[in-house]
């Protein structure tokens, strides 16, 4: 079972984000390197964190480099991603879960394109806490950093973004060993330890376990498998079947992991749960076992999509409103439909807001990330924004 790491500290998932060249690796290194020193890191530069190895996800491939380190209080994993496409698929698709992010603004060019991009995106796909690091301060004229602070307080506003702390640093010469601008990293990492709330962990939620198979043990009844997503189960527990159409009420007579009984099974566990006097047919693949009340199950969202190009083994051509492939959502494989604006084409490449009307019911959430297929291949990702109905 891919038990998830303990410590002794709160962990939280944070990174970095924001225009390209405006110091997030520089800084990342940085970070690592000012707590080796000072705090609780092992350095890893800039080299290393700038050359991420591809991974796949759901078909798609993924840039995205992780380091961690340990303030006073907490543990932190901290993605960097290299280009701003990673930036938009890692987001999307949930590859990172951000609790917090560290927006780096360079003080010498203020507001950018992809920084106003990675702010909206933030917002989209729920990261609710941003800090930002205001960066290349050894280099700029402090009146220009004020009016760079000012139009950021207005775009974070915007965007729902308040009281978000902006902490002038420079990332390259606490790299190069500044004990002034050191500082300044430390005082950053502060703002993020008092800014960033450590988030409901996954233990602490209500019980949720995606459905992955199910099977009947002569004399024993139906046994439903999969990963526990949140929260945790035990002997005594209702839980209720949310998907597909009407679900289950049931009991929870038996808690096993690899055939081993278990006292009870938690977030990151693969669990064979035992449910009484419920029939094979009533629990199936696609549905999610959770806490009774506390999930539901809908059939229309509206959602962000990222549609893959064709180099990434996506479409050549563009789809318009009422463009039907396959929806894949946790255990769900369903069929389902999108809806765009009158007219409206969506390109590979693209990132866009759409509606998705699937042929059945799944449990659906905001922050839910998905894939869409057409033919066997993956050609889309999407999160969640809000279901609808
Ligand atoms: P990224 O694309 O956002 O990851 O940016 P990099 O970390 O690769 O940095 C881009 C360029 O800005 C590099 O040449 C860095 O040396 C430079 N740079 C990064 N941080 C600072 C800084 O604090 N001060 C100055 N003067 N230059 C910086
Ligand atoms: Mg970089």
């Amino acid at each position: 079972a891919k038990k998830a790491h303990t410590h002794s500290k709160p962990h939280l998932n944070i990174g970095t984000m924001g225009h390209v060249d405006h110091g997030k690796t520089t800084l990342t290194a940085a970070i690592t390197k000012v707590l080796s020193e000072r705090g609780g890191a092992r350095y890893v530069p800039f080299e290393r964190i700038d050359r991420a190895p591809e991974e796949a996800l759901r078909g798609i491939t993924i840039n995205i480099s992780h380091v961690e380190y340990e303030t006073a209080d907490r543990h932190y994993a901290h993605v960097d991603m290299p280009g701003h496409a990673d930036y938009v698929k890692n987001m999307i698709t949930g590859a990172a879960q951000l609790d917090g992010a560290i927006l780096v603004v360079s003080a010498l060019d203020g507001i950018m394109p992809q920084t106003r991009e990675h702010v909206l995106l933030a917002r989209r796909v729920g990261v609710e806490h941003v800090v930002v690091a205001l960066n290349k301060a050894d280099g700029a004229d402090p009146e220009l950093a004020d009016l760079v602070e000012l139009e950021l307080r207005d775009l974070l506003a915007e965007h729902g973004y308040h009281d978000v702390p902006i902490v002038r640093v420079s990332g390259l010469r606490a790299l190069q060993g500044d004990p002034e601008w050191e500082d300044s990293i430390e005082a950053l990492l502060r703002a993020v330890d008092d800014h960033v709330p450590v988030p409901v962990r996954y233990v602490d939620a209500p019980f949720l376990l995606p459905v992955e198979n199910v099977i009947t043990v002569t004399g024993r009844g139906t046994v439903v498998t999969g990963a526990i997503e949140r929260g945790t189960v035990k002997v005594g527990d209702t839980v209720q079947a949310v998907g597909l159409g009407d679900g289950v009420t049931a009991v929870v007579t038996g808690v096993e992991t690899f055939g081993k009984t278990m006292e009870r099974g938690e977030a990151g566990d693969n669990a064979a749960l035992l449910l009484r006097g419920v029939r094979r047919e009533q629990v199936r693949r696609g549905q999610v076992l959770a806490a009774p009340g506390s999930q539901q199950a809908h059939r229309r969202f509206t959602a962000r999509v990222y549609l893959l190009t064709a180099a990434e083994g996506g479409r050549h051509t563009g789809v318009s409103g009422g463009y039907r492939p396959q929806f894949y959502l946790r255990t769900a494989d369903v069929p389902g439909r999108i809806e765009l604006g009158d007219g409206e084409v969506a390109l590979p490449g693209d990132t866009v807001e759409v509606t998705v009307e699937l042929g059945r019911p799944v449990a659906i959430e905001a922050g839910l990330g998905f894939a869409i297929r057409e033919g066997g291949r993956t050609v889309g990702a999407g999160t969640v924004v809000a279901p609808l109905g």
